[in-house]
């Protein structure tokens, strides 16, 4: 693939092939893809982007696979303005970057997982696995049915029930181990290392991760083709929050455009926020947390890629803000009642997290700020248990309606 230069440790600089590997012989960095800026300038446009498919494949030239194998229809979601939130936040350009409706299984992990299996098929495995918080689970069991693959899925066997039958529905094995999901992690890469299977987040995770830039690919041609002034996202293991940065930088490297100054917010859930944590403290290191906290899509206690999400939020002048249990779910309801999206926990922090850093005064009010939601609602239900209004039961008589509604309003 002439797009492509091969696979470089992040921390040494050694080189390798493009292979199913993820961590450096020599010193145990996280690989990362390379590519070839001046080669692909040349054919990649605007213009070849906009007549592209309607998915995150228009990205191709900037994506580690030949060809879509499976996946066709993830990515490309919504960028809605944000009237009502900005309003309430005193923010004329507020954006929602919805990926709650992403297809096929309604988080941004459809991105990575697109992305992942399609290279796994060039790799030639016939087994595809993940350690998961939940949303990863849903979409590798649904790109593998697509696929035709074999599929194990790994999860905490505390998470939510909706999130463990969005996986059982495509009928993987779904293997919910007695344990956090870095115990989850640290048992499937021993896993990984004995069998020939593709972990999408473990041995393929330098092509995974690689999934993530297309949300900032894609709020910049959005926008008009500009980045914009703020952006903030959820931080699990700190891939995506790294990923963002790594895709506005290569839109420039490309010369899709002219510069950016993106400032780059991280959130997390208080009861598990080590890179937040880190930040706060003025660490460059992370000191891994036993979580706890309603916010499961996003506990991860030990973040592979929590330091390099430190140096993102360092070179591009931004910061991290935590929000608790509560203050999500009034993320979760503030969200739903001005713009009439059902986010996830995830996105509850994010809107929570948005709130404190207006209130901080962060944002001059008329930057363009782009809140990344990442994941859906109806996935999460039983958190918002005794937190809504309640529904108002009556008889089917006009009388009942009369006294127990009308009465009221
Ligand atoms: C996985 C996930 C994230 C964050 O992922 P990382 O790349 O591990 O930081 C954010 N939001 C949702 C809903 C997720 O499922
Ligand atoms: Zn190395």
């Amino acid at each position: 693939m002439a797009k492509t230069l091969g696979l470089k440790c992040r921390e040494c600089g050694r080189e390798y092939p493009i292979e199913p590997i993820h961590v450096c012989e020599y010193c145990f960095g996280p690989l990362e893809v390379r590519y070839d800026y001046e080669h692909i300038k040349k054919s990649i446009s605007r213009r070849k982007i906009e007549e592209g498919p309607k998915s995150l494949w228009r990205y191709i030239d900037l994506l580690p696979v030949e060809e879509t194998r499976v996946g066709a229809s993830a990515g490309f979601t919504p960028l809605k303005k944000a009237e009502n939130l900005g309003k309430f936040l005193g923010l004329e350009n507020l954006y929602i970057k919805d990926d709650s409706v992403n297809h096929p299984t309604l988080s941004f992990k459809d991105r990575v997982v697109s992305v992942a299996i399609s290279k796994a098929i060039e790799f030639g495995f016939d087994t595809v696995a993940c350690a998961s918080t939940g949303n990863l689970a849903n979409s590798v069991a649904s790109h593998a049915a697509q696929a035709g693959l074999n599929c194990f899925v790994f999860i905490p066997a505390n998470l939510e029930s909706q999130k463990i039958y969005g996986s059982l529905v495509f009928a993987p094995t779904v293997v919910a181990v007695e344990g956090t999901y870095d115990d989850v992690n640290r048992l499937c890469s021993e896993i990984a290392s004995e069998l020939q299977w593709a972990f999408v987040n473990i041995n393929i995770r330098p092509y995974y991760a690689e999934g993530s830039k297309t949300l900032a690919f894609e709020v910049v041609e959005q926008l008009g083709w500009r980045a914009p002034d703020a952006v903030i996202a959820p931080a699990a293991s700190g891939s995506l929050i790294t990923k963002i940065w790594k895709g506005l930088k290569e839109m420039v490297a490309v010369g899709l455009i002219d510069g950016m100054q993106t400032r780059v917010y991280g959130a997390q859930a208080e009861g598990c926020s080590p890179i937040a944590q880190a930040w706060k403290e003025g660490r460059d290191f992370i000191k891994p947390v036993r979580p706890n906290t309603i916010a499961k899509s996003i506990a991860i206690g030990n973040p592979a890629d929590g330091i390099y999400a430190l140096q993102v939020t360092k070179e591009s002048k931004g910061d991290w803000e935590t929000a608790t249990d509560q203050e999500i779910i009034e993320g979760i309801k503030l969200l739903a009642e001005t713009e009439g999206i059902f986010t996830e926990t995830a996105g509850g922090t994010t809107i929570a997290v948005l709130k404190k850093l207006a209130q901080k005064g962060v944002f001059k009010k008329d930057e363009i700020v782009v809140a990344y939601i990442t994941g859906n609602g109806y996935k999460t239900m039983e958190v918002l248990d005794n937190h809504l209004k309640e529904t108002v039961h009556i008889k089917p008589t006009l009388s009942d309606f009369k006294e127990k509604i009308l009465a009221r309003v």
